[in-house]
């Protein structure tokens, strides 16, 4: 699991401003003009119209369904939007509703990605179904021990007992909202952070059912922050690499159109990787990319690291040329050589010939391993060249320390 670190939480910053800016923006809502206050109700229906197309477009079946839950959700609260629900039925649908939906955004966390027209997501949308119909049940009279459960009040607590939230939906909400946390600083997914901002905004909306306009506010939001995790995520897709976490080859030459004439490239390959992969195997392979992703993620002098594609990666140094940051990538070489990857005992190698091999070669021990990078410089200092080209010339210069013996750097 990801250490909790300030940087493994960024994937909560879109969801956590578009709650705080709804919070800094309903006081306002009551003063718009009664034309658009008319089409407020509206809004949340627009917004998971537009979440429901981008979800199917790109195949995610878990925002998909969970957009069809809030749809159908909101839908069953038109009667009652100013005000607190009344009659049997009403109450009941609602606590249904704020117990289930939570409940449902925990389970959809913790389910993995299978798409939206396949047997998966089928059984999904079955298991949505069987709930509807549960509680299309439960609101029937006479069913009273459903909804006794959802009426009982285990907290005389000022607070707690203020709420318009049934009190059975607190501890769902509460451990719902930390495996949902927990789910998504492991993931670092776009959607299940999402995920724990619908979880937040539709807990807010329920609790301001009987406040004018606040329902559909919040419902907004909701759908919203899911709608921009679902772009955020196929962003992802396109930009960053899965393997490693860094930026992709396709958003370094994004980043490329953008450079001013002073810029230094380094073109960093792993030496004898594929030797490495078929001694360890290629788990273990990736592995080593990892942690040579992890050292090239933090070298110096303002670089910013790509992975190029299979065991080679692209730093790229905007505005430096190449003495100023030639110490920099000698301190990276030097901190990858120096590093000693322990092997789970399940990794190591089994014959006992291919043990010595590493012992006398790039491994120290039996247990640890260690690998080395050469790396290839070139600057471009106010010339016209094309960007590819001074990539070519930076490839050029890590054949020669390829050439030249490996574990160096050339330019
Ligand atoms: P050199 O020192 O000349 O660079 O030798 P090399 O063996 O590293 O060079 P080569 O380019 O022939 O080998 C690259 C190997 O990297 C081939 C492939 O098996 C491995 N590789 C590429 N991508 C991945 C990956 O994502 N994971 C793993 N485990 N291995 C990969
Ligand atoms: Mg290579
Ligand atoms: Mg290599």
């Amino acid at each position: 699991m990801h250490a909790l670190s300030m940087k493994n939480l960024t994937i909560f910053l879109i969801p956590t401003g578009l709650i705080m800016a709804t919070i800094w923006f309903f006081p306002q809502v009551a003063m718009l003009p009664s034309g658009k206050l008319a089409l407020l109700p509206s809004a949340p229906y627009l917004i998971i119209a537009m979440g429901l197309l981008l979800s199917l477009y790109f195949h995610r079946g878990r925002p998909f369904f969970m957009f069809l839950v809030l749809s159908a959700v909101y839908w069953s609260f038109q009667g009652h939007l100013r005000g607190a629900p009344a009659g049997i039925a009403a109450t009941v649908l609602f606590q249904s509703a704020c117990v289930l939906v939570p409940l449902n955004i925990a389970i959809f966390s913790l389910m993995r990605e299978r798409g939206i027209v396949t047997v998966a997501g089928r059984l999904r949308f079955t298991f949505l179904g069987l709930q509807a119909l549960f509680v299309g049940w439960a609101v029937e009279p006479g069913h009273v021990a459903v909804q006794q459960f959802l009426a009982c009040r285990f907290t005389e607590n000022q607070i707690l007992a203020g709420l318009i939230l049934p009190q059975p939906a607190l501890p769902v909400i509460a451990l719902g909202g930390i495996v949902v946390a927990a789910r998504a600083i492991k993931s670092q997914s776009p959607i299940d952070a999402g995920l724990l901002g619908v979880m937040a905004a539709f807990t807010v909306a329920c609790n301001g059912i009987a406040t004018d306009h606040l329902t559909p506010v919040f419902m907004t939001t909701a759908a919203a922050i899911l709608t921009l995790g679902v772009l955020k995520d196929s962003y992802n897709m396109a930009f960053k690499d899965d393997l490693t976490g860094l930026p992709s080859r396709r958003a370094l030459n994004e980043q490329l159109t953008w450079l001013g004439r002073r810029y230094t490239v380094a073109m960093v390959d792993v030496d004898h990787f594929k030797w490495f992969n078929d001694t360890y195997g290629h788990d273990v392979g990736d592995q080593v990319l990892r942690m040579v992703a992890s050292k090239l993620r933090s070298v110096g002098s303002g670089g910013k690291t790509y992975r190029y594609g299979g065991e080679e990666f692209a730093i790229l140094f905007p505005r430096k040329g190449r003495d100023e940051i030639i110490e920099s990538l000698e301190e990276l070489r030097r901190t990858i050589a120096d590093y000693q990857m322990r092997l789970r005992s399940s990794d190591r190698p089994n014959s006992p010939k291919e043990g010595k091999k590493l012992r006398h070669g790039s491994s120290r021990g039996n247990s640890t391993v260690s690998v080395t990078v050469s790396i290839g410089v070139s600057e471009n200092n106010g010339d016209r060249r094309h960007p590819s080209d001074v990539i070519k010339a930076a490839d050029q210069a890590l054949y020669r320390a390829k050439g030249s013996g490996r574990n160096r750097v050339c330019s």
